[in-house]
């Protein structure tokens, strides 16, 4: 089973926030947790002073927005190779499981500002079809 799948359920199994814009934490439980899952997230450059835990000793810090474009660009690759991992049964089962504030919607809008790049690596796959879904709907309403 592939890393962001168990990370993705597990993050609703422990009930942190996903929700996107959340005015009382701005999910940064899930943003900064899902970033230390990275294999490239050691190589943060001054990880060790940018990183930070809250009372309940999960990550807060840092989120995919403060780190460099570089970084930013080894992170999309990253994630999407594990997205494109993600089987349609594992998609309605992450919906199932959080119907408010869903869990993959709230990882795309993390990666918004490159919608389009990561949809161009995700065609084809389940989560791709996921990401069109969103981008689609966006567009709608700000028309
Ligand atoms: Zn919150």
């Amino acid at each position: 089973m592939n890393w962001l799948y168990k990370f993705l359920l597990s993050a609703v199994e422990n009930n942190m926030c996903t929700k996107c814009h959340c005015t009382t934490c701005g999910a940064s439980e899930f943003r900064a947790t899902l970033l230390t899952k990275l294999k490239i997230y050691n190589k943060i450059p001054n990880i060790t002073k940018i990183s930070k835990t809250n009372n309940n000793n999960r990550f807060i810090s840092p989120v995919f927005k403060d780190l460099e474009k570089e970084i930013q660009s080894n992170i999309i690759d990253e994630i999407c190779i594990e997205l494109k991992k993600l089987t349609e049964d594992q998609l309605s089962h992450l919906e199932e499981k959080r119907r408010v504030y869903p869990v993959l919607r709230c990882l795309f809008v993390e990666f918004e500002d490159y919608a389009d790049h990561v949809y161009s690596l995700l065609v084809g796959t389940s989560s791709g079809i996921y990401l069109k879904k969103m981008i689609e709907h966006s567009k709608s309403r700000s028309i």
